[in-house]
């Protein structure tokens, strides 16, 4: 059992809190979301590094709240962009971004590209920071490449188009554990939760 017998996440994302607080609550460990507390507000995400990003969401939070507070950002990483769209992949294509017209980009950049250098991965970066202070930092990430029209209709944002190595379908044709299992924020929970249960 860990000391530790609450967290806030900074995230207003319910999947993730539903997620989240199921794994954690055979610890001992109740979640919030950050949503609960109205004096918060959002956290701008001006670092060039998702690690950079966690941290300043984790401590800015947990700085606010006095409390114990976990972040965490991530994206796709893709070999040919160099690395795009990065920590700009939620607002690839703009401002009023959609799921539906980041892929359209992307797929756009990646016309005419041969197989051999499609590749990419994803990338997840926890934080986790007591009372505002220094970040301990989880990471997870997963290979995959970038395919030529999107396949399948579950999961979110550049699922239809990472097709996996590991699972050999693309993450939008996976089921939630299945996914979860191999995922970039799969692997960082996954570490995260071994950490936290000797805190
Ligand atoms: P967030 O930091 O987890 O909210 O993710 C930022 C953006 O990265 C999302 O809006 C998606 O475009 C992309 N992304 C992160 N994780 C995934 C994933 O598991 N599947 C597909 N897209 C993802």
């Amino acid at each position: 059992m860990s000391k530790v017998t609450e967290i806030v996440l900074a995230s207003r994302n319910k999947k993730k809190l539903i997620e989240l607080s199921e794994t954690l609550a055979p610890l001992g460990i109740n979640v919030r979301s950050v949503s609960e507390f109205p004096e918060v507000g959002d956290v701008e995400e001006t670092g060039s590094t998702f690690k950079e990003n966690a941290a300043l969401k984790a401590e800015t939070v947990a700085r606010q709240l006095g409390c114990a507070v976990l972040a965490d950002d991530s994206g796709l990483m893709v070999d040919y962009l160099d690395g795009e769209p990065g920590v700009y992949s939620a607002r690839f294509s703009g401002q009023d971004a959609t799921d539906e017209s980041n892929n359209k980009l992307l797929l756009k950049k990646m016309s005419g590209v041969p197989a051999s250098k499609r590749g990419a991965k994803f990338v997840c970066s926890l934080a986790f920071s007591l009372d505002g202070n220094d970040s301990v930092f989880f990471e997870g990430e997963t290979a995959g490449k970038i395919i030529e029209k999107e396949d399948g209709n579950k999961g979110f944002g550049y699922d239809p188009l990472f097709l996996s190595d590991e699972l050999g379908i693309t993450f939008a044709q996976a089921d939630g554990n299945e996914k979860n299992r191999i995922s970039h924020r799969g692997r960082a929970v996954e570490l995260f939760i071994e950490w936290i249960k000797n805190q």
